[in-house]
Parts: structure tokens; C-alpha cells; sequence
């Protein structure tokens, strides 16, 4: 049996269209440093891995607020965004553990790279061909022009009333009030989040619906296992989307800043696939290019495929908004992969990981949020302390100290 598990570190994606602050370095980005370090000294072999979230309106939405193109934004943040971890003292650097790359090591990569964009389609293809998705007409907003076109407006280009609490600005996918989610069609007094004067209409469009309904049961059983370990709030935010009765989900949308589909056909010509069913598969795509260009291309399976000799642990640390998609979306992705692999589809029950198989998360250490002055940190409404300007001006070990013993743990 080799010396040490093999331990991956998961560490949520920050999207590359703004500046990482103290929440979010309190709650996603110090917590997994500080545990890989833990694991290291422990002899463990550690990969972790993460990156910017570059697609997806979060990032188009703000290049058209400044008027720049959406790859200016992604350049700019991710050059920003990793400088401050590094500054911050997060071990993304060296990429290769010093003990030698049968350690592991670490790399912070980002959703344009091309080798994730490839991964991504080829994981598309195999779900596709399995018979995972569903093809539905749906319908969408659409902004019309004075000259008779327009452009669909999917997730962050809409807002309007949220359809679960009531609150007024909440996007078209999720409203920051009550976390829920939900289809952008529910949405109630929709207006046009870039053009708010332009009238704004219900059209058909086609695109394809995961079928997580396949996954409930099999996604029942991981939470009843896992119960002992996850914590009350990751036990619940699960429960309350497995209570819900899981549906066939949008994997589509109609936007060009994207991975395209990779699927023949006029119907899928301007469409791409929707980011968090992208980018949350890079914690697989980022262990793979990390071994290819640090390694032998195939030691990522030492962490990533169910084995019978090794002793393996996935930990995934995220803000608590991104739970259900880590505990519910992720393995379901992961699962039908394992069952396309396995040369099965969609009509075969789904069935928990076993030998050989693609490993689900054994723990996900979501964090409460941080406060600041009473209130949220939020991005978007910028009310924040920014990290690469506290860096400019504070040491980076004062910071770690203070978040650690302030940590927001409930
Ligand atoms: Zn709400």
C-alpha cells in the first residue's frame, strides 16, 4: 500500500469578472489552504485545484456595463485574481509538491483554457449518447429591438421579482434574497437588465434538459451516507432539493461567450453549454491537465478512480450558496458519466460509484458567510474590503490570522 492518502482538494471557482474579497477569501479560498497544508504535513499526497469561472453572463453581462470585450474582463481578472491568492500565500505555487509529483501539487487554471473546453465536450458527448439529456422547447425572455430583431436574455441579462420570496431585483436564475433558483421563464415583472427601456417578450427556444430525475434515488443514498460527516447546513440545503423531487434541468443557453455545444445541427448554432454545468466539472478537468502537463497524463486517476488499494478523500469548500450544486448537480454529472463509461445509459438504473469509477466528494466544508459592518459582503453590490488592495497595504499573515480565528463557521 503507498505511503499517504490521496487527498483532493476542491476549491471553488471564482468567477473572473471583479476582485476577490475578504468574504470570499474567508469563506472558499484560505479555509482549503490551510487544510492542504494540514494534509501535506500530515505526509498525505495532495492535488488541489481550482481557477476563474470565465464564461457565462456574470462575465458578459459586466464587459457590456464597461464596454470591453468578455475576454478583456477574464484576462484582466484572472491575472488579478491569482496574483492576490499567491500574495495571500496560497500554496497554487510551485505546481509540483516538493516531495516529487507523486505528492500531487496544485493548479489554479482557468474555464477558457482550450484542454477544458475539449474535456468539457467530450463529457457532453458521452452524457448525450447515453441518452442523459432531453431536448425541450422552453420558453425565454427576449428583448426586441426598434429595428424587428433582438437577443434572448438568459440568467444575469433579466431581472424581475424572485417567484419563491418576492423580492424585488432578483436575477434571472437566482435571487440573492432567499438563494433559491430557479428557470428565468418564472421570473415575475422581467425587464431587461442592459436596456430596461426596450420591451421585453416570451419566445420559444430549444435546448437540452439534464435528467437529474434519473439520479434521485442513487443521490438520496450518497446524502443518507454522508450524513454523519457533511454539516447541518450542507445535511439540509441537500435535503431541501432532494424533498423538492429533482427535474430534468436547462443545460443550454442562448448565448455565444461559452462552450459551445458540441452537437451538429442549426438548432444548437449560437447556443453554448450553461456555465455552472461547465465549470464545475473543472475539478476533473483541472486534475487531468495538471498530470498532463506536470506529470505522466495519468497519475489525476490515483486521485479521481475508485480503488480497491489506495485510500482516497475529496473535499470540496465552496460558499453555502453553492451547495446543491456540489451534493446534487456535481455527482449527478459525475454518476452519469461512471454509467456512460460503464457502457450503460440512461435506461439502466443509476447506481453509486464502485471500483474503476469516477470518485464523489466525501466532504463539503461550506462556510456561513462573513459579515461586514452587519451586513453581506457582495460583489455586486460592492459592499466589500477587496483583497488585492488590503494586500497592497497590510502583511498577508496578519489577514490569514485574523480570518482563521474569525472563521464563519455557523
Ligand atoms: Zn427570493
Amino acid at each position: 500500500m503507498a505511503d499517504g492518502d490521496h487527498v483532493l482538494v476542491c476549491v471553488a471557482w471564482p468567477y473572473a469578472n471583479g476582485p476577490l474579497h475578504l468574504g470570499h477569501v474567508a469563506g472558499c479560498y484560505l479555509p482549503p489552504d490551510i487544510y492542504a497544508r494540514f494534509e501535506r504535513a500530515r505526509g498525505n499526497r495532495v492535488l488541489m485545484v481550482s481557477g476563474s469561472d470565465e464564461h457565462g453572463t456574470p462575465i458578459t453581462v459586466t464587459a457590456e456595463q464597461n464596454g470591453v470585450s468578455s475576454q478583456d474582463i477574464v484576462d484582466e481578472y484572472h491575472s488579478v485574481n491569482s496574483k492576490a491568492l499567491l500574495d495571500l500565500g496560497c500554496t497554487w505555487m510551485p505546481n509540483i509538491d516538493s516531495r516529487g509529483s507523486s505528492y500531487g501539487g496544485s493548479l489554479f487554471n482557468r474555464t477558457t483554457d482550450i484542454r477544458h473546453k475539449k474535456k468539457v465536450q467530450s463529457n457532453f458527448k458521452l452524457l448525450y449518447d447515453a441518452g442523459f439529456f432531453e431536448k425541450r422547447t422552453m420558453q425565454q425572455y427576449f428583448e426586441v429591438h426598434p429595428d424587428g430583431g433582438g437577443r434572448f436574455l438568459p440568467d444575469r441579462y433579466i431581472e424581475g421579482v424572485c417567484p419563491s420570496c418576492g423580492a424585488d431585483g432578483a436575477r434571472g436564475d437566482q435571487c440573492d434574497a432567499c438563494g433559491a433558483t430557479y428557470e428565468s421563464y418564472e421570473l415575475k415583472n422581467p425587464i431587461s437588465k442592459m436596456n430596461p427601456e426596450l420591451p421585453v417578450e416570451i419566445r420559444d427556444t430549444e435546448h437540452l434538459f439534464y435528467r437529474l430525475d434519473l439520479f434521485q434515488k442513487a443521490l438520496e443514498q450518497h446524502a443518507e451516507n454522508n450524513h454523519s460527516v457533511w454539516k447541518p447546513n450542507v445535511r439540509a440545503m441537500t435535503k431541501q432539493w432532494l424533498d423538492m423531487g429533482l427535474r430534468p434541468r436547462a443545460v443550454t443557453r442562448d448565448l455565444e461567450w461559452g462552450i459551445d455545444v458540441p452537437l451538429e445541427g442549426d438548432d444548437w448554432h449560437g447556443k453554448c453549454i450553461y456555465v455552472w454545468f461547465e465549470a464545475v466539472q473543472g475539478y476533473l478537468t483541472c486534475s487531468q491537465i495538471w498530470s498532463e502537463e506536470y506529470d505522466d497524463g495519468s497519475s489525476w486517476e490515483n486521485w479521481w478512480i475508485e480503488n480497491d488499494i489506495l485510500s482516497q478523500r475529496h473535499y470540496y469548500f465552496l460558499g453555502k450558496d453553492n451547495v446543491p450544486f456540489h451534493t446534487v448537480i456535481w455527482p449527478a454529472i459525475l454518476m452519469g458519466l461512471n454509467h456512460a463509461r460503464n457502457g450503460k445509459n440512461a435506461n439502466h438504473p443509476v447506481e453509486l460509484p464502485s471500483t474503476g469509477d469516477l470518485r464523489l466528494e466525501d466532504n463539503v466544508p461550506a462556510m456561513e458567510y462573513l459579515m461586514l459592518g452587519g451586513g453581506q459582503f457582495s460583489k455586486s453590490r460592492k459592499h466589500a474590503i477587496w483583497l488585492p488592495s488590503f494586500l497592497d497595504r497590510f502583511d498577508p499573515d496578519t489577514l490569514r490570522y485574523y480570518l482563521s480565528i474569525n472563521m464563519p463557521e455557523s
